[in-house]
């Protein structure tokens, strides 16, 4: 049993009433809802309150295990957790509250062989990211930790600057630092709800002991951990997140124990921490139980959940073998409490679709304490700039559809998610559960030919098709997986004959009304005032020159136009475009689901669409960059000639009650010229030898359009688009990096994303993304190359070298696409 800590509680609180207007209200006194508290009187920001219902860091923070690791996934995410670690060291001389932080270091340890090449893939990544990490040995492993079986581990990294803190003075500390700063900060009131006019909050309504009242304010922050999403309900706003119990036990104190690194022993889901001479050790289990279906007690209260010792027990049973001292050291604590998951494992920050004004900064999968320091910062700037201070797409909360609230899908996700941190993180590594949510028509036609699917949010989607009597399973690997030859079957039949691809979770996108044109030509940076009939490519950019959208925009008729995007980044397009309508007379409406999209991809597209159409697929009447109508089969539908794998081919448009009769009409006419069925592995593969931009991977917010190599698609004589001053000063000062395409000369190994790129023996930058290019017979990535004052061919001429777990493998470099860099084929 842990007991509910005394933290010096009368220091951060107040006593006075609660006002009536703010600034800001952040609801929740967790250590985020503190962070960001903190964060906005440090930018300036006055009347800020902070409300909790009940006391500070009563809900998750106060018995979290207070770990914290630097490396993350991305260098932006690695920026933010070494920032909170900085902040939190200098916490104490700031507030006079010890958030005993500690850099006692860190050790992951592998004892598979897929799992070593990860860690040597994390050892590659740490000194691009800026963070210190070496490989060691199995005998200075034992030296760093007596304590543990090393008979079985392939490998192991030690972290010099990783730590570990108290977790609930963290949070007290920043909400004193917030309130010396001037944040009010008021324990026992309960927010009810968020009030909104016209799409914009206005203000909250409180309850404290039976009294109720309303505080003014155009800015709310839903810090409210495991509450938030019922919370957000509330206001009509989706903050997918569920609850689950997470376990940890303690020992008794170890005569003897010194301080000791914390311990990760990923491929068993457990970590060590030895604190005040005891052993802190818990998992990340790979089976997790959801919690609070019905809702979180009303009452909860630095409580915690039920021991269930039958569930921990096959953790506690690698835990004894891995570290046998435990099983005679005694066991003080075990501890069971709620914690807060999200369907994709990343916690959710940003402005909420749908109303201005209301904040998240939530559902941290058990990284919160780790988190927050850096997540507070950087929501309390994106407050202040009404923009993100960088691209943070990969925690926005906007990269969620809103029906992934619903509570029996969250259910079913979290079970899965408590473990993925500690799960090898495989390339092309599909969530199994929470699955068959969102289908095609032609789902069941493609399962029936053999289709293997992934998923996408709530997307069903073919990603490779087995052949008859193989496995339709994946297999994951670090090297070749077994759908490997499948993805190159594919590749290889649209660039030789012609191939069909379901891109029907693509989201769509109607811009209709009177003003449709001006309002599309002031946020793309393309001319999109074309005629009707054709198809632009383009960008929508913000102030910086950022992509903050990667699309073509079809002109449908005089007022309407398409804009097609990929299917994560529909709520954010949707976003990006409803809060840019001025007085425009214009419609915005999401047509995803209204329309099906069949590509037919491949120097014999043109025939094959002959087979089933009357219409005309010549360059004379159907060139490039246009769509028709078409009759097809007895169907109707639009006829999109666009080439995201790099060849002659269409996208069909049709409505989705239609979609099964085109597919079959297609397929039954295919086998003549040799279709093949394609998953979207194979598009993958062929858009990387095309050097196509992926947005989040590629290009984002913080990627400039022009050293994202788009200045194709960039009209600078066209006026007035958001992001056209940047472009035009970036013209002036020069490039500072390109995005570049690489290809390994040795045609085995493999690149996914993150690898580090070295130029002439020095780090220069990391693999955006990366697949197989089955035509040019290589590995192909891409990736920002520093370029600053240097030529073209100064950049191109030197050598390129790209690390791969630890092994170095030689790249040639390209600025055009490798694969037919006249794009020829598509236009043939
Ligand atoms: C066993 C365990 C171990 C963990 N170990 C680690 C670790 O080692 N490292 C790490 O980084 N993270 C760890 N975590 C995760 C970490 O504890 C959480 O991510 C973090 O505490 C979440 O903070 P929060 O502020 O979002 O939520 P909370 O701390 O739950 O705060 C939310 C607050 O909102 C209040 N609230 C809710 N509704 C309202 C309302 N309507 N009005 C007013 N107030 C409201 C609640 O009372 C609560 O105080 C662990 C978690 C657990 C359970």
């Amino acid at each position: 049993m842990i007991v509910a800590p005394e933290f010096c509680r009368v220091e951060v609180s107040e006593m006075k009433p609660l006002p009536s207007k703010a600034r800001a209200v952040i609801i929740g006194g967790g250590v985020s809802g503190c962070s960001v508290a903190y964060h906005l009187v440090k930018l300036g920001w006055t009347d800020v309150i902070l409300l909790e219902r009940k006391q500070l860091t009563c809900g998750t923070t106060w018995h979290a295990a207070g770990l914290l690791s630097e490396l993350r996934g991305s260098s932006d995410m690695t920026k933010l957790t070494k920032y909170s670690m900085q902040l939190y060291s200098s916490l104490e001389e700031e507030t006079g509250i010890a958030t005993g932080l500690r850099r006692v270091s860190s050790l992951s340890i592998a004892v598979t062989q897929e799992r070593k090449h990860e860690l040597y893939r994390q050892l590659s990544l740490a000194p691009a990211y800026g963070v210190e990490a070496r490989k060691i040995s199995v005998r200075e492993l034992e030296g760093m930790y007596p304590h543990i079986d090393v008979s079985d581990v392939t490998a192991a990294l030690h972290f010099p600057n990783d730590g570990q803190c108290d977790p609930g003075n963290v949070a007290m500390a920043l909400a004193k630092g917030a309130r010396q700063r001037g944040a009010a900060i008021f324990e026992g009131v309960k927010v009810a709800g968020v009030q909104a006019r016209n799409g914009r909050v206005s203000g909250v309504t409180w309850e404290k002991d039976g009294e109720r009242g309303v505080i003014e304010t155009d800015n709310v922050v839903n810090c409210a951990g495991m509450w938030a999403r019922e919370f957000g309900a509330r206001s009509d706003v989706a903050v997918p997140l569920h609850a689950c119990e997470h376990f940890y036990m303690i020992t008794e104190p170890i005569d003897g124990l010194n301080r000791l690194p914390v311990l990760r022993v990923l491929d068993e889901y457990t970590y060590y921490k030895e604190d005040a001479g005891k052993i802190l050790f818990g998992a990340v289990e790979p089976k997790a139980k959801p919690w609070g279906m019905n809702g979180i007690p009303e009452s909860f209260c630095f409580d915690q959940l039920s021991e269930d010792f039958a569930h921990f027990e096959p953790i506690v049973e690698k835990a004894l073998k891995r570290v046998p001292m435990l099983a005679t050291a005694g066991i003080r604590t075990f501890f069971n409490g709620p914690e807060s998951f999200t369907p994709d494992d990343q916690y959710h920050l940003g402005e909420a679709p749908g109303v201005r004004g209301y904040w998240v900064a939530c559902g941290y999968n058990s990284t919160g304490i780790a988190a927050s320091g850096g997540a507070g910062l950087a929501l309390a700037q994106w407050m202040n700039d009404d923009e993100p201070p960088f691209d943070l797409s990969g925690v926005d909360i906007r990269r969620m559809e809103s029906l992934q609230k619903n509570r029996l899908y969250l259910r079913e996700r979290v079970s899965e998610v408590v473990g993925l941190s500690f799960g090898d993180h495989f390339p092309a590594r599909q969530m199994t559960t929470a699955r068959g949510i969102r289908r095609s028509p032609i789902h069941e036609h493609l399962k029936a030919r053999g289709a293997v699917f992934g998923e996408m949010v709530g997307w069903e989607r073919a990603n490779w098709f087995a052949r008859k009597g193989q496995e339709r399973e994946y297999r994951y690997s670090w090297y070749r997986q077994n759908w490997f030859d499948n993805q190159r079957e594919e590749h290889l039949a649209i660039r030789e004959r012609v191939g069909i691809f379901d891109l029907t979770s693509f989201g769509k996108i109607r811009v209709e009304g009177r003003d449709a044109t001006t309002f599309l030509q002031r946020l793309c940076s393309n001319d999109v005032d074309v005629p009707v009939g054709r198809i632009v490519y383009t960008q929508m950019l913000n102030e910086r020159g950022g992509i903050e959208s990667d699309l073509t925009v079809s002109r449908l008729t005089e007022t309407a136009f398409l804009l097609v995007v990929s299917a994560l980044t529909l709520q954010t397009n949707l976003c990006w475009l409803r809060r840019h309508l001025g007085d425009e007379f214009v419609v915005i409406v999401d047509v995803s689901a209204s329309e099906s999209i069949l590509a037919v991809m491949g120097p014999k597209s043109r025939e094959l669409l002959g087979k089933v159409s009357p219409n005309d697929f010549s360059n004379e009447n159907n060139p490039y960059s246009t769509w028709q109508e078409i009759e097809i089969g007895m169907g109707l539908a639009r006829a999109h000639r666009v080439a995201s794998v790099g060849e002659l081919g269409w996208e069909i448009y049709i409505s989705t009650d239609q979609a099964a009769h085109v597919f079959e009409v297609i397929e039954a006419a295919g086998a003549d010229v040799g279709l093949k069925l394609c998953g979207l592995h194979a598009l993958g593969s062929c858009r990387m030898e095309k050097a196509c931009r992926h947005l989040p991977d590629d290009v984002g917010s913080g990627e400039h359009v022009l050293e994202a190599g788009l200045g194709f698609a960039v009209k600078t004589a066209k006026p007035g688009y958001i992001g056209r001053d940047a472009v035009l000063r970036k013209l002036e000062t020069g490039l500072d990096r390109r995005l570049v395409q690489f290809r390994l000369k040795d045609p085995a190994p493999l690149l996914h994303k993150n690898e580090v790129v070295f130029r002439d023996g020095r780090i220069a930058g990391t693999i955006t993304s990366g697949d197989y290019g089955h035509t040019l017979g290589g590995a192909i990535g891409l990736g920002y190359v520093p370029c600053k004052d240097e030529s073209e061919a100064a950049l191109l001429s030197s050598s390129y070298e790209i690390e791969i777990a630890g092994e170095c493998f030689a790249a040639e470099v390209s600025l055009k696409p490798m694969y037919d860099p006249k794009g020829e084929r598509m236009r043939a």
